[in-house]
């Protein structure tokens, strides 16, 4: 376990020798898998995170094809196979079909697995590849020069101090500190709001999964987690709330049965979100000795799953390319 508390006295070194070859801001899937990547590569490298504790948020919902070939390539991918539930089909729009059996690969399927579930497995992963893990640790600013990168950062107990790194990597969410820094804008238009995202239990199972049964009332989604539990996605028009406004079990309920004509016994509600869904891209994933990856770089309507796993391969990219850079190979 590398979970360090760096005091500020021993971390606080603006223009003098690099604390890391690279720091990597936010322990997300995408922070996670590149902090692991570099550590296993003998990169010398530091992820920064400002929750205190692991997130038990389900969040995305399905790893694809490519994404558990890159889990596969890193001896992740029987651990997730075991937890996660695959299909190998999806009907989701009127006709439109999607046969994942035919694809050339081991995993012909979308495996439907609660976020906190993968970054549970990559969390072990960087850990033991001894990248040192930084909780409680929120990046607030960063200034660079030709030779390094300078990140402020505020520790949870509220000191603060600046670490130096010859390369940053901002996996810092859609809401990205690093981004900002950079002065980097990241166009792009909401696709929807006010989209209810609920894991519930259900006494009868629905007609149909990965579907959006819409109507001029909304629509609703529904994936099994293979446990019992459900995934819903449930957009109501006539309910166009703030984006933080709580979500209760009761307006799920009652989008469902205005969509699909029943409420298959919900209950018992594990999590239950709100979110608005924006289609935005930075112009340039690199300023610099500073690179965005991940939701940091681009975000994306949830149809499709593509957050998470796109955030995945950007990783899996750029790791092996920074690390050969600083091996002096590339
Ligand atoms: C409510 C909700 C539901 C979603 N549902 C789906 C879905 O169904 N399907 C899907 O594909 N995607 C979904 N997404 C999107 C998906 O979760 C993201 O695409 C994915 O998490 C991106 O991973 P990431 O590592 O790039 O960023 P994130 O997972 O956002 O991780 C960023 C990390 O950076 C940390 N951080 C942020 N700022 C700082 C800072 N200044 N200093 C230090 N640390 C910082 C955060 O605490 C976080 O741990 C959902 C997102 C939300 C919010």
């Amino acid at each position: 376990m590398n979970t360090t508390d760096m005091s500020p006295s021993d971390s606080s070194n603006p223009h003098g020798a690099p604390d890391a070859d690279v720091l990597v801001v936010g322990a997300g899937p995408t922070g996670l898998l590149l902090a692991g990547d570099l550590a296993k590569s003998g990169v010398d490298v530091t992820l920064l995170e400002r929750r205190d504790h692991e997130s038990n948020l389900s969040r995305a919902f399905s790893l694809h094809a490519r994404t558990l070939e890159q889990f596969d390539a890193r001896g992740l991918a029987d651990g997730l196979l075991r937890i996660g539930t695959p299909t190998w089909a999806l009907h989701p729009f009127g006709r439109l079909s999607i046969d994942f059996s035919r694809l050339r690969t081991r995993f012909p399927f979308i495996l439907t697995i609660p976020q906190w579930q993968v970054e549970r497995a990559l969390l072990r992963r960087t850990e033991e590849a001894g990248a040192t893990i930084l909780r409680g640790a929120r990046v607030t600013g960063l200034r660079q020069d030709p030779d390094g990168v300078d990140v402020d950062v505020r520790h949870s107990d509220g000191t603060r101090a600046t670490l130096r790194a010859r390369y940053v990597v901002g996996t810092d969410g859609a809401g990205s500190t690093v981004r900002q820094s950079l002065g980097m804008p990241f166009p792009g238009k909401s696709a929807i709001r006010s989209v209810m995202l609920a894991d519930v239990l259900l006494d009868r199972a629905p007609d149909d999964i990965f579907k959006f049964s819409s109507n001029e009332e909304g629509f609703t989604f529904f994936a099994p987690f293979g446990d019992g539990w459900y995934r819903i996605v449930a957009w109501d028009r006539r309910e166009q709330v703030p984006d933080d406004a709580p979500v209760t079990l009761e307006d799920v309920r009652d989008i469902t049965k205005r969509t699909i004509g029943s409420d298959l016994g919900m209950h018992d509600p594990r999590w239950l979100s709100r979110f608005r869904s924006d289609e935005r891209q930075v112009p340039h994933y690199r300023q610099g000795r500073v690179f965005l990856a991940g939701d940091a770089a681009h975000v994306h309507s949830p149809a499709g799953g593509m957050g998470m796993n796109t955030g995945i391969q950007d990783a899996a990219n750029l790791g092996w390319k920074l690390a050969a850079v600083l091996h002096g190979w590339a």
